[in-house]
């Protein structure tokens, strides 16, 4: 099988030195495995959107070396975004996911028919009430049973189209089998058992129809055949419900292998470094004059060391 791994950056601002460090180390990896890599643009979260990112930070990463082959791009290609003045290329588009809606609407349906999701209807003033609920039973809380005593069965099951239609504005939301423990597997991390009782539903469809972070990678990594994810471990507490749901939607013989990077630490070691520690923007270094090569051998080292003393690498002789 191919190596094939990808990034995806989300359109909300500058290119974050952190983020800069999981692409090379993803460039890296499909370099180190003789496979691909891609990028696509993770805009699911329309509250977020800055348009205007885009660009400055493709920008970056070209400068650093860091684009991608396949995917979106700045280089002149037959598929044109005007939204976001780039071009995408490659045989798994597109690669902006908010022009995938009706991928993750017909998945979504399927979905709903296996009984793998459901629509809850509760209203805001429901989920504060169950929130508050929640602070004195410190209990997770059980989604589906708390929509089904508010609705009718059927209601639950409701197609994609009316439900999005529909003015309530129910949220499409994945129903986990709780009574399980679940061991998943990190590359870096070896062997972790989850407590699936610990977790709640998360929420798949939007009200808006946008697909959640969850939805739009369980469905993207598999139909763009990423063999490994690749991600800050941010991502890391979401790893048991990303587990279980391509286990129950793709089968366990299409389960990708995962591996969460630790975040690039502030200077007092205990959170991921921000503006506060200094600068995290890549381009500024740029603008100040510091050579891409000094960057990417700067971010090497901010997670690997071969020992010695030596700092600088630049090109084979010096390993
Ligand atoms: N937009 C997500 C992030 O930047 C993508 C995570 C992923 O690589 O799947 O964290």
């Amino acid at each position: 099988m191919t190596f094939r791994t990808r990034q995806a950056p989300s359109p909300t601002g500058y290119l974050h030195l952190g983020t800069a460090r999981t692409v090379l180390y993803t460039k890296l990896m499909a370099i180190t495995k003789g496979g691909q890599w891609y990028i696509r643009l993770d805009d699911t979260d329309q509250n977020r959107l800055n348009l205007e990112a885009v660009t400055p930070l493709l920008e970056s990463l070209q400068s650093l070396g860091l684009e991608a082959a396949e995917g979106i791009t700045l280089d002149l290609s037959d598929t044109y975004s005007q939204e976001y003045n780039i071009y995408q290329k490659g045989d798994y588009g597109p690669y902006i996911q908010s022009e995938r809606l009706s991928i993750y609407h017909e998945h979504a349906q399927k979905m709903i028919d296996s009984k793998l999701c459901y629509w809850s209807y509760l209203t805001p003033e429901d989920r504060q009430e169950i929130q508050a609920n929640k602070q004195i039973t410190k209990q997770p809380i059980n989604w589906y049973l708390e929509s089904l005593s508010r609705t009718n069965q059927e209601l639950l099951q409701t197609s994609v189209a009316l439900a999005l239609n529909d003015p309530r504005k129910p949220v499409l939301r994945y129903r986990l089998q709780r009574d399980n423990k679940l061991k998943c597997h990190d590359e870096l991390l070896g062997d972790t058992e989850f407590d699936l009782n610990l977790l709640e539903d998360p929420t798949f469809l939007k009200s808006d129809g946008f697909p959640s972070y969850h939805l739009a990678h369980l469905i993207d990594d598999h139909l763009t055949k990423v063999s490994m994810i690749i991600r800050s471990q941010e991502w890391y507490p979401s790893f048991p419900l990303h587990t279980q749901a391509f286990i129950d939607y793709w089968g366990v013989q299409n389960l990708p292998k995962f591996l969460h990077l630790p975040f690039v630490l502030g200077a007092t070691g205990n959170k991921k470094m921000s503006k506060r520690d200094g600068n995290v923007n890549i381009q500024d270094y740029l603008d100040q004059g510091f050579l891409p090569e000094a960057i990417v051998n700067y971010l090497a080292f901010l997670g690997w060391n071969p020992g010695g003393e030596k700092e600088l690498f630049l090109d084979q002789a010096d390993f």
